[in-house]
């Protein structure tokens, strides 16, 4: 799942088949998101078998799968060949589906109002791992079984309920699709850009037009600011979207909410963000939580305003998705404005990020925390969790 066509191509003639019986398995695994190889039927049954015997098949099972009956956003928990479970979510919007990837088991950033570093860093995923979290997306989407379905995607975006300024079409104009994963977040679990090797080859390899054909700029990778590797990330030159998750305008708050700040302090974090966007010409796009009366104050978001100035920039302001072991809570809404409109006020782009999916424990590690509480994570008990979400769903949504 980690592999390019060229490399599967390469892989399949060196066991003496013609090469273009890579292409063809990397579209059925990528494009239609083959389950395993038995169901690869454009392969003949002698390299199905082959692959079967040789080969371990796309390593990963369905944990648990919530629904967010309000605003349709589904939460996964994927189990992996090892019995790890990470977290995927896909949110709908008007221009289409979005998937939010982990790139670690767990994470060792220990940033305060994260739920998925609570039990620290367990191991890097593989390439493989994050393009099997789009593949098994694409594949639930494409699914006929659910068309129309409104327990497995309910609820379509409502008129007035969109993102502010979300188009309907895609950068070429080309209207929504329902049934594939349009863009790509890398903000789920983990930290990108400690696993920086296998999450540039899993961008690659879901950005093949044969496979999942995601567009480059419809892909974001986002960071709690490890210098280094964003700036081995600008040489590269991919012209995807870098997010720096900031939270605090100045040291001694920042010191506190995200430690790696004692490591990388706003000013180097802050010139590492201007080489990016001189390298790159892309601009940059901050996070920044809102938490009630910790970081969301008038002084923070003139501060803030200033440690920005002349950066091409976009921020998006969230309100925190409270997490019941750490004792912070989101900004009112009327912080929220004010916080904005004093960005605003001091020349900074920036928007109010709509909450999806707060019914279902959509923040980083949240459903993974829950279902390792309920000792659910023994293979087969899938089954209750998913039917209880399930049942939930579609009661609510007739409500
Ligand atoms: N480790 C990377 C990417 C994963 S986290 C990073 O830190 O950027 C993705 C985003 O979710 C980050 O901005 C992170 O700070 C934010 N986040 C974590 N916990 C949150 C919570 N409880 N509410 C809102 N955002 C949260």
């Amino acid at each position: 799942m980690g592999m390019l066509p060229r490399e599967l191509a390469d892989l399949l003639e060196s066991g003496g088949e013609p090469s273009y019986r890579g292409r063809q398995l990397f579209a059925a695994l990528h494009a239609r998101g083959a389950a395993d190889y038995t169901g690869i039927t454009v392969l003949p049954e002698g390299v199905r078998g082959r692959l079967a015997a040789e080969a371990a098949p796309p390593a990963l099972t369905l944990a648990a799968r919530r629904v967010d009956p309000l605003d349709g956003t589904v939460k996964y928990l994927f189990r992996l060949a090892d019995g790890e479970t990470v977290e995927t979510v896909l949110m709908r919007y008007r221009f289409g589906y979005t998937a939010c990837v982990s790139s670690q088991v767990g994470c060792r950033m220990g940033c305060r109002f994260c739920a998925s570093t609570i039990g620290g860093l367990t191991r890097n995923l593989l390439a493989g791992e994050m393009t099997a979290q789009i593949a098994y997306l694409n594949r639930d989407l494409a699914d006929p079984a659910h068309a129309g379905d409104t327990s497995w995607f309910p609820a379509p975006p409502r008129a007035g309920d969109e993102e502010e300024g979300e188009p309907e079409t895609d950068a070429a104009g080309r209207p929504a699709r329902f049934d594939r994963v349009g863009r790509l977040v890398v903000m789920g679990m983990g930290e990108p850009m400690e696993n920086l090797d296998a999450v540039v080859r899993f961008l690659r390899v879901v950005h093949e037009p044969s496979g999942a054909g995601i567009g480059w700029r419809h892909m974001t990778v986002s960071t709690s600011g490890l210098v280094p590797e964003m700036d081995r990330l600008a040489e590269m030159e991919l012209p995807i979207t870098l997010a720096v998750s900031l939270h605090a305008p100045n040291d001694e708050l920042r010191d506190g909410l995200v430690p790696v700040n004692r490591r990388h302090p706003l000013g180097e974090l802050l010139a590492a963000c201007r080489r990016y966007v001189e390298r790159t010409g892309r601009r940059l796009t901050f996070e920044y939580i809102l938490i009630d009366g910790v970081n969301d104050m008038p002084e923070h978001a003139r501060e803030l305003g200033r440690l920005l100035r002349g950066l091409p920039c976009h921020v998006n302001l969230i309100p925190m998705n409270p997490v019941a072991e750490r004792r912070l809570y989101p900004s009112p809404p009327e912080a929220q404005t004010r916080f904005r409109g004093l960005l605003r006020g001091a020349g900074i782009p920036c928007t109010v990020r709509r909450q999806l999916g707060a019914s279902i424990d959509a923040a980083c590690g949240q459903l993974r925390r829950h279902v390792q509480a309920q000792g659910a994570t023994a293979p087969g008990a899938v089954t209750e969790v998913e039917a209880v979400t399930e049942v939930e769903a579609a009661t609510q949504v007739q409500e």
